[in-house]
């Protein structure tokens, strides 16, 4: 099957702003959710325009789709293309469905759905995100740090149950515990018998007498958690971190969702970063062009320094070995380079000034005479 282009998908032009996409995507989301939406091939549309939105939205996955079109997600998505768990915008949808407009637990089986897990019994946590914006240092040497994530928690006073004490669960009495509703209805064709899910227990076979007064018979608190995370060096921005089993608690005993930490990395006053390489700038004066040179220059672990020779041009790149980033993967670190850049003084003192005039007048002189030379020769060839 080929694939839509994404802006097709969304209905929106090449040059759309985030505000435009944003809105394309609320409007067709609402309309081909698969709870709203009952046509057989609502899903795979609900799917195809959430994947289109997972890149456009993003500035960098939207560039490299502009830049090599469908060929480009492998490197977004890898080679099995979208899944869910590549979806990252958990918040927009968040508020994409209101409650009023979908129920109340539209959320909850919102992300069972889409994960593709049974409505009943256990169920994953919901993945969480966490921005962090970390300084370049940081990025080049790890750090270990304390996060604050508000998140699910299974009701402690409870244990995630939801009732006052264990003697407030109970069998289901409508159903006796099977969780199932036989009906019967007797017809002139004979007697037939249906089977749905038990209307008063919702299938999950106990009733709850007295609710947990902690978590209103939820099983699960809001809490604000203090996590700490040891961020590798060699990260960069939109790099993303897994802290397995971090994120919201699960539901009927699922598994807790994972914490995702994407990371941020602060633009340096002094060095410019690419890849694992770091670039700066460093101004020299005309003699240190001239003469040559010693001089020492910042490096992100402390100074090192550089032999300027003798004759050395303005945008010169010296480069430091090892002084750059760690490779986050496969060790070493990159280079650091050095651009010089030949400053010409703003004000001269005396002595200087006349050091100046003097140089001048050798450089008129010298100067002179090569150029018309050079001049005579090619005026030289041109009428011979
Ligand atoms: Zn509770
Ligand atoms: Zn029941």
């Amino acid at each position: 099957m080929t694939k839509r282009d994404y802006y097709e998908v969304l209905g929106v032009r090449r040059d759309a702003t985030e505000q435009e996409i944003k809105r394309a995507y609320r409007r067709l989301a609402k309309k081909y959710h698969p709870d709203v939406n009952k046509a057989p091939d609502a899903e795979e549309k609900f799917r195809e325009i959430s994947e289109a939105y997972e890149v456009l939205i993003d500035p960098e996955k939207r560039a490299n789709y502009d830049r090599f079109g469908h060929a480009g997600t492998e490197s977004i998505f890898g080679k099995g293309g979208f899944t869910w768990s590549d979806f990252t915008h958990f918040s927009d949808i968040e508020d994409l469905f209101d409650r009023d407009f979908f129920g109340r637990d539209i959320f909850d089986v919102f992300f069972r759905g889409f994960r593709g897990e049974p409505r009943r019994g256990p169920v994953k946590g919901n993945d969480l995100r966490y921005d962090l914006e970390i300084s370049l240092e940081d990025a080049a040497f790890g750090l270990n740090t304390e996060l604050r994530i508000p998140r699910t928690e299974k009701c402690p006073t409870c244990n995630g149950t939801g009732a006052r004490s264990p003697a407030d669960i109970k069998t289901c009495p409508r159903c006796n515990g099977t969780g199932q509703e036989k009906r019967e209805r007797r017809t002139p064709f004979g007697q037939f018998v249906s089977i749905t899910t038990c209307s008063r227990c919702h299938g999950e076979g106990k009733i709850i007498e007295r609710p947990c007064p902690e978590c209103n018979g939820t099983g699960r608190i809001r809490r604000m958690r203090k996590i700490s995370v040891k961020i590798p060096p060699g990260v960069d921005t939109g790099s993303r971190l897994r802290i397995a089993n971090e994120g919201d608690a699960g539901v009927g005993g699922g598994p807790p969702g994972d914490l995702y930490v994407i990371i941020h990395v602060l633009p340096h006053e002094f060095f410019r970063r690419e890849g694992d390489d770091l670039y700066c700038e460093i101004p020299i004066t005309f003699s240190q062009a001239a003469l040559g040179a010693e001089i020492e220059v910042p490096t992100l672990r402390s100074k090192a320094k550089i032999k300027i020779p003798p004759g050395t041009q303005t945008g010169t790149i010296f480069r430091l070995k090892g002084e750059g980033i760690p490779r986050l993967r496969g060790g070493g670190r990159g280079d650091q380079n050095v651009k010089v850049r030949v400053v010409t003084p703003k004000k001269l003192n005396k002595r200087q000034r006349e050091l100046f005039e003097e140089l001048s007048k050798i450089e008129k002189m010298k100067e002179g005479e090569d150029f018309i030379g050079r001049f005579k020769n090619s005026v030289g060839s041109m009428f011979r």
